[in-house]
């Protein structure tokens, strides 16, 4: 028997070690030979432990899989009965049959650490290609793609490769900022844990195109298992001779390692991250000098996050106007959407831009997992806006939501049911941002502290006059904080507190609008 069981946090947190075990100890009982490979996460997380088993159309899968029906599953396919939990080929079942998943192509099917199934799969395609340009041609290729920071800011780019690229200094650095904070995101994650060389391969492109050396991935404690995956992939990409002083034979060097930070939600802002690679403390710099070319120790410093880093090898393997035909306006290729709160079939969507929310979180979600009626969507992390009803079909491109006041980000979508209450949530918006604030800078530090209080007492207020004051208040405070702030921290928190006022004014204590 070929059976896959997934090794992702996800998958792990929801029992998949203990159904490995079962199913080797079930298979040597049976005196049947078994090759198990623990493989990354489809992203089909309510189903997890997803089992997959090697049939004669395809890879089957079954789940979610328990202890208990290990034995049964094992007799099932050893007989060719049915069994209860199977849910026919996995490239067949609808959520991933409907994706267009370019960046996470590989992610679910491969062995995350064997250098044999990368190759397999298209791997090191792209940096075999890369090798074969000139920097200025990589960097030109991935500035036509349209590639922006899918990170949540997105920036082009190609302009930031540019940059680094004509800086001249004896040492440049790129950086990783794997520090994926954001509650209801997990799509870096899963690529650490799940196809850890294609990212390898990304930084080394980038590396090599910008002229930098040395690498650095920056993440979290929280993350155990992408840092020994990361650090065990690393360590066989350097056996290979795919990283270190001679990459793939062409007399290029870079090396990278991994750093650990301990959970700090700032610490995902570049500037916070470079200090805690630094040694300090996670404060914000003032910009500028910008990054690019002034960074990591002064020098200039090429940061992405990982879902950037990871559509690189991709896009030099297939070429700019490949990855660009995926897309609509200025936001181009995939984004791989992250479905988290009250839903029903919660996971990882890659789709092109330009699906609407509709779309992701009833056509792919599958509504509230309470089968109650959604109220309110939150897009982009907890310092994204709540998207009301009356929005669901606007498409999700950068520039579409930045029209919305709202934000894409790194594209967690976290849904909510009826039940919530959104003046309790944007409350909590304030109230995270005082916990997480740097503290550098005035709108962002006292403003959250002040913004709780005010949320406090509008909610309180039975006056309407009083209501009003607070109101006013709680505006003129987050057009401070968004003004004034040094970084999206401060300048962000405004979104998802005034979003919930705009929408959803009721849960304030306050007149109906007609918006929600
Ligand atoms: Fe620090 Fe907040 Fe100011 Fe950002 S906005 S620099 S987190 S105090």
């Amino acid at each position: 028997l070929k059976l896959w069981v997934p090794r992702d946090s996800a998958a792990l947190a929801l029992g998949a070690d203990a159904v490995a075990d079962a199913l080797q100890a079930e298979c040597a009982r049976r005196g049947v030979a078994l090759e198990l490979v623990r493989n990354g996460s489809r992203g089909l997380l309510w189903l997890e432990p997803l089992v997959e088993w090697a049939g004669p159309q395809g890879r089957m899968a079954f789940g979610p899989m328990e202890v208990a029906e290990v034995p049964s599953l094992v007799d099932a396919l050893l007989h060719d009965r049915p069994h209860p939990l199977a849910l026919g080929l996995t490239d067949a079942m609808p959520y991933l049959a409907q994706q267009e998943r370019l960046t996470f192509a590989r992610v679910g099917l491969t062995d995350p650490l064997s250098t044999e199934d990368y190759l397999a799969h298209g791997g090191l395609q792209g940096l075999r290609r890369a090798l074969a340009l000139s920097a200025a041609e990589v960097v030109q290729e991935v500035l036509h793609s349209g590639l922006r920071g899918r990170g949540g800011a997105a920036f082009p780019a190609g302009i930031k490769w540019r940059t680094v690229a004509t800086a001249e200094a004896a040492q440049k650095y790129v950086v990783c900022n794997a520090d994926e904070g954001d509650s209801g995101t997990f799509s870096d994650r899963m690529v650490m844990e799940g196809d850890p060389f294609m990212l390898i391969e990304g930084l080394c492109i980038a590396a090599l195109a910008v002229g930098a050396t040395q690498g650095v991935i920056y993440t979290r404690s929280e993350y155990p298992h992408a840092v020994a995956t990361l650090r065990q992939a690393i360590a066989r990409t350097q056996e290979q001779g795919w990283l270190g002083e001679d990459v793939l034979g062409s007399g290029r060097s870079f090396h990278l390692e991994v750093r650990v930070g301990a959970g700090s939600y700032v610490c995902g802002e570049e500037t916070a991250m470079l200090e805690s690679i630094e040694g300090r403390r996670g404060v914000v710099r003032a910009k500028p000098p910008l990054p690019a070319l002034q960074g990591l120790f002064g020098q200039p410093t090429l940061i992405h996050n990982v879902i950037s880093l990871a559509s690189v090898p991709l896009i030099l393997a297939r070429g700019a106007d490949f990855y660009r035909a995926y897309g609509v306006g200025r936001s181009l290729g995939t984004l791989p959407f992250q479905l988290a709160g009250n839903v029903r079939h919660g996971g990882l969507v890659e789709k092109a831009f330009g699906l609407t929310l509709r779309q992701l979180v009833f056509d792919f979600g599958g509504g509230t997992r309470s089968g109650r009626p959604v109220k309110a969507i939150q897009v982009g992390g907890p310092l994204g806006a709540y998207v009301p009803e009356s929005q669901w079909d606007v498409p999700l491109d950068y520039e579409a939501y930045a029209a919305l006041g709202a934000t894409v980000g790194h594209g967690g979508v976290v849904v909510h049911d009826d039940s919530a209450d959104l003046a309790g949530l944007a409350r909590h918006a304030m109230a995270f941002c005082a916990l997480e604030s740097c503290g550098k800078c005035t709108p962002c530090r006292i403003g959250s502290t002040r913004g709780v209080e005010v949320i406090d007492r509008l909610v309180a207020a039975r006056d309407t006059q009083v209501q009003q004051q607070q109101e006013v208040l709680l505006r003129e405070l987050c057009d401070t904080m968004q003004q004034a702030s040094l970084c999206a921290m401060g300048s962000m928190t405004p979104y998802p507190v005034l979003s919930a006022l705009n929408h959803y004014p009721d849960d304030f204590g306050l007149r109906s609008a007609a918006s929600a």
